[in-house]
């Protein structure tokens, strides 16, 4: 800016000089008028403006990829924390079902043992372009960490989670592992589990955090049942004895209930 200030003075100042014009440097002239400064002005503010944009661009830039995992361009962890405090929020405040799905690559060790991390990145990647292309769009898909991934599902029961988690599995069994052969081998495989947010501590952040254990739960059953399935975090809660109190009054007792 103060380049170009410094040429457009110059060129007011003495460039008409240069033709043979005699004119005073506006700086000096007596009664001076603002008229020969209003290029320099314009300029200037586009400048201004330009620059603002600029920092705005990389301001949102940086910010978008504070959100999102380097690897894989699906959200991060931070980020889907985050989200699933809003859409808590929403279950709390409308009762709008909430379901989560967490999602492991089965025996994914033995790629990266087999064909070393890069050819492992490069499962991680098609698996999460699997996950992506599954959801619908308003669900969000996030890479939890490492091998891990977790879908929120807003406007979703467990039951209709069930019908993204099917084409999860499907999706991720076409996808080609680098060698053909042994157990596990041959084509990626993921094991799911699946939980709806039903009630729990009174926080969000307690909230969500118990939505993700019982997926979590599910998740780890779904593996010992041989991978390559889904489990229902509902399907391991214990029954209920005859003489417990009924889901609604116990949620009046140590839960916060949606409506
Ligand atoms: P399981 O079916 O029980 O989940 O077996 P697994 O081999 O998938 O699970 P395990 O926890 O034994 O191994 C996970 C592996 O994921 C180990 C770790 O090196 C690898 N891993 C985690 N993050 C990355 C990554 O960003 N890139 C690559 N290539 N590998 C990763
Ligand atoms: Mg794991
Ligand atoms: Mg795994």
């Amino acid at each position: 800016h103060l380049v170009l200030l410094g040429s457009q003075v110059a060129a007011l100042s003495y460039g008409a000089a240069f033709k043979g014009l005699a004119i005073t440097p506006f700086f000096l002239q007596t009664s001076a008028s603002i008229w020969p400064l209003a290029p320099m002005v314009a300029v200037l503010l586009g400048l201004f403006g330009f620059s603002l944009m600029a920092m705005e661009q990389i301001i949102a830039r940086n910010e978008s990829g504070a959100r999102l995992d380097a690897l894989t361009g699906l959200l991060n962890r931070g980020a889907l924390d985050m989200t699933a405090m809003g859409l808590v929020a929403r279950w709390q405040r409308d009762g709008d079902p909430l379901s989560c799905l967490v999602i492991d690559v089965d025996h994914f060790k033995r790629v990266n043992d087999r064909h070393g991390h890069h050819a492992g990145d490069q499962v991680l990647r098609d698996i999460a372009a699997a996950l992506d292309n599954s959801r619908r769009a308003s669900d969000i898909a996030a890479r939890y960490g490492g091998e891990e991934f977790c879908i929120l599902c807003p406007h979703t029961d467990e039951h209709q989670a069930t019908a993204l988690a099917n084409r999860i599995l499907r999706k991720v069994r076409a996808i080609a592992l680098p060698d053909g052969d042994g157990p596990g081998c041959g084509h990626a495989s993921v094991s799911i589990g699946v939980a709806q947010l039903h009630g729990g501590p009174s926080s969000r952040e307690g909230l969500w955090r118990s939505l993700f254990a019982e997926a979590d739960r599910a998740l780890y059953m779904a593996k010992t049942r041989g991978r390559d399935q889904f489990v229902l975090g509902s399907s391991m809660r214990p029954e209920a004895p005859d003489d417990a109190p009924a889901p609604a009054a116990q949620a009046e007792q140590d839960c916060i209930s949606p409506a």
